[in-house]
Formats: C-alpha cells, structure tokens, sequence
C-alpha cells in the first residue's frame, strides 16, 4: 500500500491511497486541477481514482466533490448527514454518483477495507480513516476534536499514519485569532495539538507503527518546524516522522 499527501492543512486537504488496482483519495478539499497535476507529478491519473470518501462537512475536506466526480468521474462516498451539512455550507454543483454510509462502518473496495470511525470534531457526523488490506494499515486522522478515548489504541493499530498536529498553543494563545475562535480550536469539539499528537505517537512507535506525517497544521499557529520540534521534546528524534505539506504534494510514501 502506498500513500501519496497531495495537500493537508485548513487551506484543504486531499490524501492517496493505493494498494493493487484500488485507487482512493480521501477528501475533496483542493481544487481538481491541483489533485490532477500532484498526482501526475507521480505518474498517477487521477481519471483511475475509483472514490472520494469525504470525512465530514468543513470545505477543506469537501469544497470540490462535484468538480472531482462531474471532471474525473470520480463517485462520492459521503454519510448522509455530511452530505446534506455541506450542501447548506458550500455549493457542491450537481452529484449524481453518490454512495452512502454510515458513520462507523466499513467500506469494501476489493481487497481493501476502510474503517470508519466517528469522531467529537465539530464537523457533521465526523470520521477518520484505517485503510486496511489485509497485512498493512494505513490510518488517515484529522479533525480529531480532542484525544478521545480510544484514539491511541487505533493509532497503535497501524503501520503508518496521517495525524492531526494542528496547532502549537503558546503560538495559538498570542497568534491573531478572535478569541472565540482560539476556544473553538482548543476546545473539545476542535483540533489537537503538537503535544497531543506527539503523546499519541509515542507509544505507538513502541507498538506497531512505523512511520508517521504530521498533518493539517495551522498557518497562523503552527510552522512544521514547532511541530517536529515538539515531537522531538516528547518522543526523541525519529527519521520516521514528518510534516504532510499545506502547499506541496508528498514523495510516495511505503505503508
Ligand atoms: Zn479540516
Ligand atoms: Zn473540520
């Protein structure tokens, strides 16, 4: 299995997975231009992609799921009540090729299976992502909310992982944001921090990880190097863990 980061950040996100012959991309929250050209930068064809499975309503996991399917043929997977919350947020254009499913399922794309699992972020019925074909597990986690309980166990489960390091909270606490926004953000229904993310992935490397990017991180309260710095404080240096870019598409990275 292999996992190709085409853009994680506020400012959109858009994560590959491939194993055998089954292509996904996880979140529609760049334009299909830009999907199209970072793939092609690693001689994939976006028109083989077989489905977009959007993690909830937020824009920058969802703003271009018509353009993906009505340019690229691309079908939605999508929970009904994500879909419906982000037809009332931003202007999806027509769908036609819609897949439903239910928070905490499983989807079955040949050998492949992906595990839902319901999040507290404050998206509409929220998941994140364990992409599993049957030897390897890839796990796809942002927009957490806060560590809830049963994140590190999931987190340990898997071979490689995309988690949220979202925001540095000395840099939150003096950075811009209106205040409610800096208690959004660290609130429950929020993101986590370096800190917490560092303090899951430690463990984890103790168990069955093996490498980790750093992902959807802040623009105004984070810079990838606090956010290795951090994991550095907590967890040591680790050639095994970087940052998933808000700008550039990822090397093509081994599960
Ligand atoms: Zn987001
Ligand atoms: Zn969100």
């Amino acid at each position: 299995m292999r996992m190709i980061s085409l853009q994680s950040g506020s400012n959109g996100n858009c994560i590959y997975v491939e194993s055998g012959d089954v292509r996904l991309l996880f979140d529609a929250g760049i334009s299909g231009s830009a999907a199209e050209e970072r793939l092609a930068h690693h001689g994939r064809d976006i028109r083989k992609v077989q489905a977009v499975i959007v993690s909830h309503d937020h824009g920058d996991h969802i703003r271009s799921a018509g353009i993906f399917q009505r340019k690229y043929g691309i079908p939605l997977f999508v929970t009904p009540r994500t879909l419906s919350a982000a037809q009332g947020r931003c202007n999806l254009g027509v769908l036609k090729e819609i897949q439903h499913f239910r928070s905490g399922s499983a989807l079955r794309f040949g050998t492949v299976a992906v595990h839902t699992v319901p999040t507290p972020h404050d998206g509409e019925d929220g998941v994140i992502f364990i992409v599993d074909n049957g030897s390897r597990r890839l796990g796809i986690m942002t927009d957490l909310g806060h560590v809830f309980s049963d994140l590190g166990r999931l987190i340990a489960s898997c071979d490689a992982v995309l988690l949220e390091s979202n925001y540095d909270p000395h840099m939150l606490a003096n950075g811009p944001y209106p205040k409610y926004l800096k208690q959004r953000i660290k609130g429950p229904r929020g993101h986590i921090s370096n800190r917490e993310a560092a303090e899951l992935l430690g463990p984890a490397f103790g168990s069955r990880l093996s490498w980790a990017r750093l992902g959807h991180l802040s623009e105004q309260n984070n810079s990838p190097e606090v956010a290795l710095r951090t994991f550095q404080e907590v967890c040591g240096s680790s050639p095994a863990v970087g940052v998933a870019s808000r700008y550039a598409v990822s090397d093509v990275l081994e599960v």
